[in-house]
């Protein structure tokens, strides 16, 4: 909660005591076989197994004395300074890399942190609201612990382009971003062509999709593009970012994703989990600025996949927190926890491939440029 860039930033720490609280209020939180953890503030050892050094400095002066250090993004419009900000987004990362520990130990099955996904920080500098990387620190740790192959999943509205940097030119981190296309939006990159440097051919997969993509088109696209490139990468864990600012009603994209989309692409990666790696999965939060009618009602479909506990996208949103949301922030609350009648329906890649249709040829592209160098056959494609 105290990563906060201020009154009218678009990152409000709302979205996530509201997502705490509907949890609380589904009783996400209270089962025997849930653990909430305090993991605590990452140490700087942690930070610079994925930052360098002087940004790690140039954080800790920012958040210490106030000294903004705009040329690594500390002090700009998306990320300006704040005090206590290297304690909060140190916070961030301890708790990915907490959750991401227990479960390559088999302490957890799986491990969710709905405050982490910060996908757009680099190793050398603060961009699009993220301070430091969790993801890209967490996974730097699970390497250092004897992983061999991590999958990271994003399906935030935007290029997870901090992650892909990270781990570019290794061929133990495979990157699959499904994201409106940086020719459109944010941060300008993850086109299809895009996948991975010259010691890790095929270890970015990125799904450049055409603004106004429905939720259907959205379905279509990441289960024509995610499970093959999963199942041929073989990774040992997943760690996926839910960031859910795809959906119609977020002000920073183009896309038109339902909450139900997004529900059931968490089951997807969580059924991925237990097919291909034994069930280690670690789930991330990332984007989201409709923060009272999207993200606490995605966030919490991802922490009830993760605790087998699945939620009917027709189920009502518990009475207190509508309440809450109408009193307090004078705003009429969803009533279900889904805004589609049912579950979204869309029509799978093999039925065939339609020129016409700017989603179909962002798959393809995709699959042409990505499968062949993961050993994935799409000559059936053309
Ligand atoms: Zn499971
Ligand atoms: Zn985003």
């Amino acid at each position: 909660m105290k990563y906060n860039f201020g009154a009218g930033h678009p990152m409000a720490p709302v979205r996530l005591e509201l997502t705490v609280r509907l949890a609380t209020e589904l009783g996400l939180l209270a089962a025997p076989d849930v653990h909430v953890v305090d993991h605590g503030i990452a140490s700087d050892a942690t930070l610079t197994l994925v930052h360098e050094p002087a940004y790690v400095a140039a954080v800790h002066a920012a958040s210490d004395d106030g000294v903004e250090d705009v040329r690594r993004g500390l002090g700009t419009e998306d990320d300006p300074i704040f005090a206590g900000m290297h304690d909060a987004a140190a916070r961030i990362v301890a708790g990915t890399d907490g959750v991401a520990q227990a479960v390559w130990e088999g302490r957890a099955t799986h491990g969710v942190n709905v405050a982490g996904g910060m996908h757009h920080a680099m190793p050398g500098g603060a961009a699009g609201f993220c301070v430091y990387n969790d993801a890209a620190v967490a996974i730097a740790g699970l390497l250092a612990a004897g992983a061999q192959r991590v999958a990271y999943i994003d399906v935030d509205a935007h290029h997870g382009d901090g992650v892909e940097a990270a781990f570019w030119d290794d061929p133990r981190v495979l990157t699959v971003s499904v994201h409106q296309s940086g020719a459109t939006l944010f941060p300008g990159t993850g086109h299809a062509s895009d996948t991975g440097g010259p010691e890790a051919h095929g270890s970015a997969v990125n799904v450049a999709l055409p603004v106004r993509t429905s939720a259907s088109g959205w379905l279509r696209a990441v289960d024509a593009v995610l499970p093959e490139a999963v199942r041929a990468f073989a990774p040992e864990i997943i760690v996926s970012q839910h960031g859910c600012d795809a959906h119609g009603k977020d002000p920073l994209s183009d896309l038109d994703v339902a909450v139900d989309a997004q529900r059931q692409v968490a089951t997807w990666v969580h059924d991925l989990a237990h097919e291909v790696c034994g069930g280690k999965w670690v789930a991330l939060g990332g984007g989201g600025y409709a923060v009272i009618d999207v993200v606490p009602l995605v966030w919490c479909h991802v922490l009830a996949i993760a605790q087998h506990r699945g939620i009917s996208p027709l189920a009502p949103v518990p009475p207190a927190w509508r309440l809450h949301v109408r009193e307090v922030l004078d705003h009429e609350p969803p009533e279900l926890m889904s805004d589609v009648a049912g579950e979204v329906r869309y029509v799978p890649w093999q039925t065939g491939y339609d020129p016409e249709d700017a989603v179909d040829r962002a798959i393809r592209a995709t699959r042409q440029a990505a499968f062949p160098l993961l050993g994935v056959d799409v000559s059936a494609d053309l």
